[in-house]
């Protein structure tokens, strides 16, 4: 039997193409949540009010049924036992695997800050998370979102369109700092502050204030901002406990190799839980959608004897934020010694990172009508001679001949 912990974007590709694959063998996915597969993506515009629940779900129970995949819902698996190829469940029942595949996910982090525990004070990764924040919300005139990436201005931007007076509190200089660089983050801070979401970077969260044990406040750098809620979006981490206490090879997340394949016999990793190697030739944790779904389809191949390598891709993102798309490929910071080209005209922002005469990064904002060919560039890590022609407005594909 195929096992799979998990049932989110890397866990569901890999029952999905093990179906594929082998059309006999039994197939269990086993997932806490009790909500189908759905978007966490799309989690936001839930709360926002844009889109029902239902239009986030992406594979229905009569769906995994049809495809004879069999799914146990609302548990939890508590321990990996690979000496004896079984996992444990909450309740205590183990299941016996011939592969395992741990697709555990992320979990969101918490800042080592008092009133956590508060009522009204929430996190945002799951369905159940949404709901309980949309209905906080339906009672609620201020909030706080703590943290600025991209779950937090997402959060920070629906509660605003709920009607909430919204505060987004970052302790970096910047909003979005892993996606975009100083300049493009003060573009991306103006566009959210246009649709009402007060924005405070360079901001410290000292602790939640509380009364009766419900939120009344965040204290941030010695300002108390008044609230009746708080969202706190500083991070997730690689759900990894079991792996780790099964004895794999963990480090941030659980370590496999371009097969998937974890420290252990028929143990595999995909998702958000694995650090692959990655792009720059080291390993690294991406926690990206499209990355988990290829990642858990490539696991699969393996588990079901085709042996198949993941390719990493360079760090990328494509969102839209505040109605701003912006679209980052590699690294747009740049190190010391890097050439930089910069074309900034209003929202549109434009910037490459050269060095040693290839392009690592690519950041574009507003105008993205160049971003494919551009992060084309950064993936082919081709030399580029005439780099002075890549900001020009008409540079396209038929360019890249002359290149
Ligand atoms: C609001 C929001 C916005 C996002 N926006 C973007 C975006 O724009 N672009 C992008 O690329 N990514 C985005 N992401 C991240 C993206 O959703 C994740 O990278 C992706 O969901 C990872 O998929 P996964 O299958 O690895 O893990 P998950 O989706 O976390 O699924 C793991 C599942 O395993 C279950 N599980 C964990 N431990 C156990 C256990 N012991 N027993 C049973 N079940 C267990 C969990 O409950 C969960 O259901 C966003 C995420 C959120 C929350």
């Amino acid at each position: 039997m195929y096992v799979i912990i998990g049932q989110g974007a890397a866990g569901t590709a890999a029952a999905n193409t093990l179906r594929q694959l082998d059309g006999k063998k039994a197939i269990t996915v086993i997932t806490k949540e009790t909500d189908y597969f759905y978007s966490r993506v799309d989690l936001p515009d839930i709360i926002a009010g844009y889109y029902p629940p239902s239009a986030a779900m992406l594979q229905t129970k009569e769906r995994f049924a049809e495809l004879g995949i069999s799914c146990r819902m609302g548990e939890m698996v508590t321990a990996i036992i690979p000496e004896k190829k079984t996992v444990r469940l909450a309740g205590g029942e183990c299941l016996e695997y011939e592969k395992l595949l741990v697709a555990t996910g992320s979990v969101p982090v918490l800042p080592p800050i008092t009133g956590l525990e508060a009522k009204g004070v929430y996190t945002l990764w799951t369905m159940t998370q949404a709901g309980a924040i949309i209905r906080a919300a339906a009672g609620a005139r201020t909030a706080v979102v703590i943290g600025a990436g991209l779950i937090g201005v997402k959060t920070a931007l629906a509660l605003a369109a709920r009607g909430l007076a919204v505060t987004l509190v970052e302790k970096l200089p910047r909003v979005l700092p892993r996606q975009v660089d100083a300049a493009a983050g003060a573009i991306v801070a103006r566009r959210i502050a246009e649709k009402g979401v007060a924005v405070m970077t360079g901001a410290v969260v000292e602790g939640i204030a509380t009364e009766d044990g419900a939120i009344v406040g965040v204290k941030v750098s010695g300002q108390m901002l008044a609230c009746d809620l708080a969202v706190v979006a500083v991070g997730v981490r690689p759900e990894a406990e079991l792996a780790r206490q099964a004895g794999l090879e963990v480090r941030r997340g659980i370590v496999v190799d371009r097969f998937l394949q974890t420290s252990r016999p028929d143990i595999y990793a995909a998702g958000d839980v694995a650090e692959a190697p990655d792009f720059s030739g080291g390993y690294s944790v991406p926690a990206r959608w499209p990355v988990a779904v290829e990642q858990g389809q490539v696991a699969a191949s393996n588990m079901a004897g085709r042996k198949a390598a993941y390719l990493p891709v360079p760090a990328m993102n494509a969102v839209e934020v505040a109605g701003l798309p912006l679209i980052s490929v590699g690294d747009v910071e740049g190190e010391p010694g890097d050439d930089i080209l910069v074309s900034a005209q209003g929202d549109n922002y434009k910037k490459l990172v050269i060095r040693d005469k290839i392009v690592c990064g690519v950041l574009c904002i507003g105008d993205i009508r160049q971003a494919g060919v551009l992060g084309g560039l950064v993936i082919r890590q081709a030399e580029v001679r005439a780099a002075g022609r890549l900001l020009a407005p008409e540079f396209g594909f038929a360019d890249l001949l002359a290149m």
